[in-house]
């Protein structure tokens, strides 16, 4: 039975035996097959599911190049030379009180990032082209899936593509906010532009969460990719999921990974261009 999208808890609620019994289901011996008979399953799948959904995580961007600013590496580099952590400077909080201090981490660990989507976003996009991807649900804020020509994305967190004047809502490209001196103002009303990304503090977006849930509900397969079972938002939609298959790729290996029906690891990229 469907669960109603009324209101979003804090998705940490949701206990590893929830998703058990959620998912266990759905899951067979296929972690005892070998990659390849792994990849030949997933081919299978995709070709008999036409209505899949696709949840990208923060693995797919780093794939891409991008640096994670969760991984304790990182967090101690900006530590060090912010003074504080990446999840303090990344906070509502500080945008609203300190945004000459907030722009300069945006722009530098953010925005001047080069990155461009790889294979595993033109597999998607291919994926899509051939009617079976209606809904891609978008977990990080890189902007990358939209670069890659994908449609029907849904932000979660938001993009740094979006950006806006709160006052009169005009929108800013990602490259005005590269370029931009110091604090990003609106040419009309010389006020700070706000980049539309979700920060610590913020509540996520009510109507992209129910459109996510919706895209699970109609969904006969859930492709995730670059994340893991155990990922807040993977726990949030998969409540709404009653479709037939969950594969997982991911590069990393988790305690969770088992409740994936299939779980292949390995890069995204590598993976996902050989079976679409
Ligand atoms: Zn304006």
């Amino acid at each position: 039975m469907s669960k109603n999208v009324c209101a979003w808890g804090d998705p940490g609620m949701i206990t590893a035996a929830d998703i058990y019994s959620e998912c266990s289901r759905r899951t067979s011996k296929m972690s005892f097959l070998s990659q390849e008979e792994k990849i030949a399953s997933l081919r299978a799948m995709i070709k008999d599911s036409t209505n899949i959904v696709a949840m990208l995580g923060v693995g797919m961007e780093i794939e891409c190049g991008l640096r994670n600013l969760s991984s304790s590496e990182e967090c101690y580099r900006i530590e060090e030379e912010y003074g504080l952590s990446p999840e303090e400077l990344f906070s509502a909080a500080f945008y609203t009180t300190k945004k000459q201090k907030f722009y300069e981490f945006y722009r530098r660990e953010i925005l001047d990032r080069e990155a461009h989507p790889g294979p595993g976003y033109h597999a998607i996009k291919r994926l899509q082209e051939m009617g079976k991807l209606p809904a891609c649900i978008v977990h990080d804020i890189s902007g990358l899936a939209e670069e890659a020509g994908i449609f029907n994305i849904i932000d979660i967190r938001g993009s740094i593509r979006v950006n806006e004047c709160p006052k009169c809502y005009r929108g800013y490209s990602l490259q005005y906010m590269k370029e931009a001196k110091g604090i990003p103002l609106c040419e009309d009303c010389q006020v700070p532009i706000r980049p539309r990304v979700l920060l610590h503090g913020e509540m996520m977006r009510n109507d992209l969460m129910t459109m996510a849930a919706d895209a699970m509900r109609q969904a006969s397969m859930v492709l995730l990719l670059g994340t893991n079972m155990n990922h807040p938002l993977v726990k949030t939609f998969l409540q709404y999921y009653e479709g037939e298959h969950v594969v997982l790729i991911t590069l990393h290996e988790h305690y969770s990974d088992d409740l994936a029906e299939l779980c292949i690891h390995g890069r995204v990229d590598e993976i996902l261009p050989r079976v679409i």
